[in-house]
């Protein structure tokens, strides 16, 4: 059986990760994990665990380790676990130790790779100001690309809302810590041999190309992991 690809994306907050994800878990059949998608869902759900977790989000802090890798390690050794059918995480590992705690959770079964999404700061400032998303399935919207009917998810119906932490400081914050907590991790799978940069800027379409592109290049240059 072929398997899917091991994908870690990393990218600036409002670099397309989440939506440039979901598009790539549909294209390989592989599970989509977006950690604060995961975080969201547990705050609206009022959970104990997800107020917690909230209030780091709101203030644009990440959500400590042991909670996060956590979460994450569960999502691994549960039935139905990605490990084996090839997976994309989005928004993890976000700090270094993030990153080794990851390698851990996967027990020895390589990543293919990690993808920078190449984004420049005035760019990112621009979309994540304007974005709205669906609180029901996170699809992205933006106040110039509106859903079709006024802030009703075209995808699942759900309420089109401005997230929490769509707010300047906390947007301020967030890239303060991007820069000194995740940067490092591009360093980490760069060293690894297994990062690849992908130019962010452009249509939803051009950057998915680019990006399958850049797997398949991998993929086919190195046969035995794509197909064991
Ligand atoms: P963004 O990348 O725009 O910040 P996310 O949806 O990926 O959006 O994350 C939102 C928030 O969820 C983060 O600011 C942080 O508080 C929390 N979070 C998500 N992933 C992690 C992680 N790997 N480690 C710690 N906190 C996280
Ligand atoms: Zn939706």
């Amino acid at each position: 059986m072929t398997q899917g690809p091991r994908l870690v994306m990393l990218g600036k907050q409002g670099a397309g990760k989440g939506t440039q994800a979901a598009r790539l878990a549909e294209h390989y059949r592989i599970v989509h994990l977006s950690t604060g998608d995961l975080f969201r869902a547990a705050a609206s759900a009022g959970t104990r665990f997800g107020l917690e977790a909230k209030a780091y989000m709101d203030r644009g802090e990440l959500v400590p380790d042991d909670v996060t890798v956590g979460l994450v390690e569960e999502r691994f050794t549960a039935h139905g676990s990605p490990l084996q059918g090839g997976f994309v995480l989005d928004g993890f590992p976000r700090n270094r130790n993030q990153a080794v705690e990851l390698d851990r959770v996967l027990d020895g079964l390589p990543l293919d790779l990690a993808i920078d999404l190449d984004v420049p700061r005035d760019v990112v400032l621009e979309r994540l100001a304007g974005r709205r998303v669906c609180s029901r399935c996170s699809a992205v919207y933006h106040v110039d690309m509106p859903p079709s009917r006024p802030w009703i998810c075209d995808v699942c119906g759900g309420d089109v809302v401005q997230r929490d932490d769509d707010t300047e400081e906390a947007i301020s914050r967030r890239l303060e810590v991007y820069e000194e907590e995740t940067v490092p991790v591009l360093d980490y799978y760069r060293r690894l041999g297994k990062l690849a940069v992908a130019d962010g800027v452009g249509t939803g379409d051009d950057v998915f190309e680019r990006l399958v592109k850049v797997i398949d290049d991998w993929r086919s240059s190195s046969p035995a992991s794509a197909n064991p």
